[in-house]
This record gives structure tokens, C-alpha cells and sequence, in this order.
């Protein structure tokens, strides 16, 4: 059977400009939905500390630099709380989530005393500290207002869940291993999602049918899957790319100003040149 073209999104966040690595994300991203598919624009802004208007802008021309198209209205994430809160609220009624009230230092200082510090992807694991808390305690602490971010108990979640798969298209199928990353948070203190919620559940709302995103995110796709179990959402495949480097092999990151597709415009490169030297 003939595989139907894909929906396809590249999703950056408006905390500096694009640079040459972003380029060939989206273009990446633009390329597998093809001619025949559908290629959107997602602006992944919940950190509202980081995330600045003038970057959205800046976004947009670029891409319409590189004659990509895409659908429009575009999606912020900015705009759609409602949504995650819907999730989370989900999740909880599966009692899957658990108020954690820790701070950085309450989290170091448990890892040090206990001696060990199992690290994921993300670092230092969750030492499990808020999940342990007594229930009276726990109520106590919420009803006095207390800040507090949301974490899934990955045990339970997993349980719950059953074995999954996923489809990665560069490095082929994989049994999802969300226990690297422990209780994940998916609500921050001061943001009612997190990132791995919040891409969970836009990639479902928007129909991505086929998620596209840099090698260092492959082990984010873990938490998703299950995130999509538990959410009863459908599961896209994924595509991990290669991440582009500059001539030192170093990876592009937003601190090189002079690699920003801006820049290079203003240097005098054609979008044909940046294209070229974006890997397309
Ligand atoms: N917003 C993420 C980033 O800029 C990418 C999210 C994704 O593609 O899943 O790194």
C-alpha cells in the first residue's frame, strides 16, 4: 500500500534568531511532507521569560527567505493552555501525577545525601522525594498555596501503559524506553505544561502524522509515546535527523551570531547559497 504524504511541522522556539542548523530542520521537515503533503509552522513559547515577539517575526522571515511555505494561522503554544491543562487533567484522573514542590536545591541536596545519581538524558534523575511525601502533608502543602511543579510517576505510567513501539525512519523501530527520564515534569512551576507535554499533545492536535526533529531529541520520543498511550493519541513515526556542525564539528547553537540565517543573508548569501550550505 502507497504510504499517504505526510503532515509535517519544524517547531522552534522564539529565543534568538535561526541559524544554519534551524535551516535545515525546517527544510528537512518541508522536504518529507513534499509537494503532496502538508508542512506546518508551530512557535513552541511557553517560556514566556525567553520568548520575545521580535524572534516570531524574525522566524517568519527567514523561512519565507528560504521560499519555504506553510500553513497558516500559525500555532503558539502561548495561546493554547487550555489544551495541556486538559491533558494534565487526564493524566490525574488516571492518578498518574503528583505535586512536587521541590527546588533545585532540595533536589541536589537529596542526590547528595542518598549517594547515588542515576542520570537521564535530562540529568540528574528525580529522586522521588514529593512522591513519597504523606498524603496529609501533601494536601497541607497545596491547600497553603504552595508553588509546585506536576511530575508523571513513570512507575505507575509505564504499568498502566503496557510495552509501546515507535517508528523512527532513520534508525528503524524502537521499543519505548520512557524510564530513562524517571518521573518527568509536564507542568513547571510556573507554566501549566512542559515541553515534552506540550509537543505530545500539539503533534496530535495538529495531525502531524510525521515528526521531524534533530538526533538530540531522539530520547524526548520515549516520553511521547507513552504520553500518547496514556492520552489515547495517535502515535506519528519520527524521523531523527543528523544535527549540522560547523567546519570544527562543532554543533550550531544560538550563541554563534554570525551563523544566523539573518546574518548570512546580510553578508551577501543568496537563500540558494544558505540552502546549499543548510545540506539542500
Ligand atoms: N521546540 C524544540 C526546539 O526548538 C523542538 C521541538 C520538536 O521538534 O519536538 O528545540
Amino acid at each position: 500500500m502507497d504510504q499517504p504524504p505526510f503532515v509535517t511541522r519544524f517547531a522552534p522556539s522564539p529565543t534568538g534568531r535561526l541559524h544554519l542548523g534551524h535551516a535545515h530542520s525546517a527544510l528537512f521537515a518541508a522536504a518529507q511532507a513534499g509537494k503532496a503533503g502538508r508542512f506546518l509552522l508551530r512557535i513552541e513559547d511557553i517560556d514566556s521569560g525567553r520568548c520575545r515577539d521580535e524572534f516570531v517575526a524574525g522566524i517568519e522571515e527567514d523561512l519565507g527567505w528560504l521560499r519555504l511555505e506553510w500553513e497558516r494561522p500559525v500555532r503558539r503554544q502561548s495561546e493554547h493552555f487550555d489544551d495541556y491543562r486538559a491533558a494534565l487533567a487526564r493524566l490525574a484522573a488516571r492518578n498518574l501525577l503528583y505535586p512536587c514542590f521541590c527546588t533545585r536545591k532540595d533536589i541536589a541536596d537529596e542526590v547528595a545525601r542518598s549517594g547515588h545519581a542515576p542520570h537521564g538524558p535530562d540529568g540528574v534523575l528525580y529522586p522521588g522525594l514529593c512522591r513519597r511525601l504523606d498524603p496529609a502533608e501533601r494536601a497541607d502543602r497545596m491547600a497553603a498555596g504552595e508553588p509546585h511543579a506536576l511530575r508523571l510517576d513513570m512507575t505507575q505510567a509505564i504499568r498502566q501503559a503496557g510495552p509501546l513501539r515507535w517508528l523512527d525512519h532513520a534508525a528503524g523501530p524502537q521499543v519505548a524506553a520512557p524510564e530513562i527520564f524517571g518521573d518527568v515534569v509536564l507542568a513547571r512551576k510556573d507554566t501549566p505544561t512542559s515541553y515534552h507535554l506540550a509537543v505530545t499533545v500539539d503533534d496530535a492536535l495538529q495531525d502531524v502524522t510525521l515528526v521531524t526533529r534533530g538526533v538530540d531529541l531522539f530520547a524526548a520520543s520515549h516520553v511521547h509515546r507513552l504520553l500518547q498511550a496514556l492520552l489515547e493519541l495517535p502515535t506519528p513515526d519520527y524521523h531523527h535527523h543528523r544535527l549540522l556542525t560547523d567546519d570544527s564539528g562543532k554543533r550550531f547553537a544560538k550563541r554563534d551570531r554570525s551563523l544566523t540565517l539573518q546574518a548570512l543573508r546580510e553578508a551577501g548569501h543568496s537563500a540558494a547559497e544558505v540552502r546549499a550550505m543548510a545540506g539542500f
